[in-house]
């Protein structure tokens, strides 16, 4: 797919923009310079990133236990499955190394967050 970042036109191989839609209601405000990012660290990481949830729409965040600043409602943030220990690290490292500075590991998918109204250089636990 085509993002634009900083006026310019950029091709991202591994991503489509329908795989961050919302769940319930296909809303989907994603941010280009996020999915650069995603890329970057898609292409280091040399695993299939599973977008589990992307975009949320108000009411499918709250359904989802999200906070009312969740990363997931500016489209600048992506829960990626990682259902193994060697998975994990490799998104994790691969994410810091794009310059991702919110990121949330869970039992099975990490949450990787770039809203810069929310604090940056945090990792969290579920
Ligand atoms: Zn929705």
């Amino acid at each position: 797919m085509k993002i634009n970042v900083d006026n310019a036109t950029i091709e991202i191989p591994n991503f489509d923009r329908d795989e961050f839609k919302c769940s319930c209601c296909n809303f989907n405000n994603i941010k280009d310079n996020f999915l650069w990012k995603l890329q970057l660290a898609r292409t280091e990481a040399q695993t299939v990133f599973r977008i589990n949830s992307g975009s949320r729409c108000e009411k499918h965040n709250k359904e989802e236990g999200g906070k009312k600043t969740s990363d997931h409602l500016t489209g600048e943030g992506v829960d990626i499955e990682a259902l193994t220990s060697a998975i994990r690290w490799k998104i994790v490292t691969a994410a810091l190394n794009a310059g991702i500075r919110r990121i949330g590991i869970a039992k099975t998918f990490i949450h990787l967050g770039d809203n810069w109204n929310n604090p940056q250089n945090v990792m969290w636990v579920y």
